[in-house]
């Protein structure tokens, strides 16, 4: 329906965007990553029948320049590279993906996101380190996965690919944005009708994938409250009406933290900020991340409760959660799906 109305009224594309508050998108953070790995295609696959509509691929280069879908620039929160390759860390200590060859990456196993000093899981009660078999994905695995299951399973699960530090790679001869956007273009994300939106964290860059690398589809600038961005700037800036009309130039919708969206230490002092008002009169869509079960803002005392605040309250357009089916239920129980 979407497509039909963008193909009859291309200029009124980018309210189309905004005017999806009404049933917001849950976004897949790094897949169920409440339930499986982050980021293998387990647990893409398991946040795809949980009724996803986006599912998350942060990416990164490898040494010979192939997109592989991690959250880090390092390998060893999320595999057995210190184990496997000894030898390959740097001096201060990290296992970088550009260091090593796909050939090698997939000699690796992927595991449960640990604390590399301590060896312990970040989150106790998720999938055990360590346990089954688990590989590190690259990009176009990950894309054919969800074109695959999109024509079996007969719905059009989306993608949100986030560029990781392109600066960083850009300052270690690598290009993040230039290999990954023409690889989104042959798999047919092309305009904002596509189901996929790019995020990046740099601002520097958000400018550059639509202006220098000519990218037409959904742009996200990813940032948070009380935080720097990149580039040195307060990611405040980007709160202000100002700073918000300034960014609907050059992208479609911002990513803040789940902290400029509601304030508060507890849910009796909770408060929701005029930052999705000032965004949607921006024509901007706003996604904030990420809400996790086992680690719910001070402000909600359950999942619910935190869905009535963002959903409800807030009324945002789309949410990263690291538990797609509880999102998935509480807008179906409220009429939003
Ligand atoms: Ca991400």
């Amino acid at each position: 329906m979407q497509r039909v109305i963008l193909t009859a009224l291309p200029g009124l594309l980018a309210l189309s965007v905004v005017a999806q508050t009404s049933k917001p998108l849950v976004i897949a953070h790094r897949g169920a990553s409440g339930y499986l790995p982050e980021h293998t295609l387990e647990a893409k696959v398991l946040a795809y029948e949980m009724g996803a509509d986006y599912l998350e691929q942060d990416l990164v280069l490898t040494k010979d320049d192939v997109p592989i879908v991690m959250h880090d620039i390092h390998l060893e929160t999320i595999s057995d590279v210190a184990r496997r390759f000894p030898e390959r860390k740097r001096a201060d200590g990290h296992y970088y993906a550009l260091d090593f060859t796909l050939a090698e990456i997939k000699q690796l196993r992927a595991n449960e996101r640990i604390n590399p000093k301590t060896g312990q899981p970040v989150y106790p009660r998720r999938f055990p380190v360590g346990h089954s078999s688990f590989q590190i994905p690259t990009l176009e695995e990950e894309l054919q996965l969800i074109a695959g299951l999109n024509q079996t399973r007969g719905r059009k699960v989306g993608i949100y690919p986030e560029l990781k530090q392109p600066g960083w790679h850009r300052q270690q001869g690598h290009d993040l944005s230039r290999v990954v956007l023409p690889i989104l273009r042959r798999h047919g994300y092309i305009t904002k009708a596509d189901p996929c939106w790019v995020q990046c964290f740099e601002v520097d860059e958000v400018k550059r994938i639509r202006s220098e690398l000519g990218w037409e589809g959904c742009l996200l600038l990813l940032t948070g409250a009380g935080r720097r961005n990149p580039d040195g700037s307060e990611a405040e800036h980007w709160f202000t009406p100002a700073g918000l009309a300034e960014l609907a130039k050059f992208a479609d919708g911002i990513g803040p933290s789940l902290g400029a969206i509601v304030t508060g230490r507890s849910k009796a002092d909770r408060k929701v900020t005029d930052l999705v008002s000032h965004a949607h009169a921006a024509k901007l869509a706003v996604h904030p991340y990420t809400l996790r079960a086992d680690e719910l803002p001070r402000w909600a005392d359950s999942m619910d409760d935190a869905h009535q605040v963002l959903f409800g309250d807030a009324r945002i357009d789309g949410l990263f959660t690291d538990f797609p089916d509880l999102a998935v239920q509480w807008l179906s129980a409220h009429g939003k799906r």
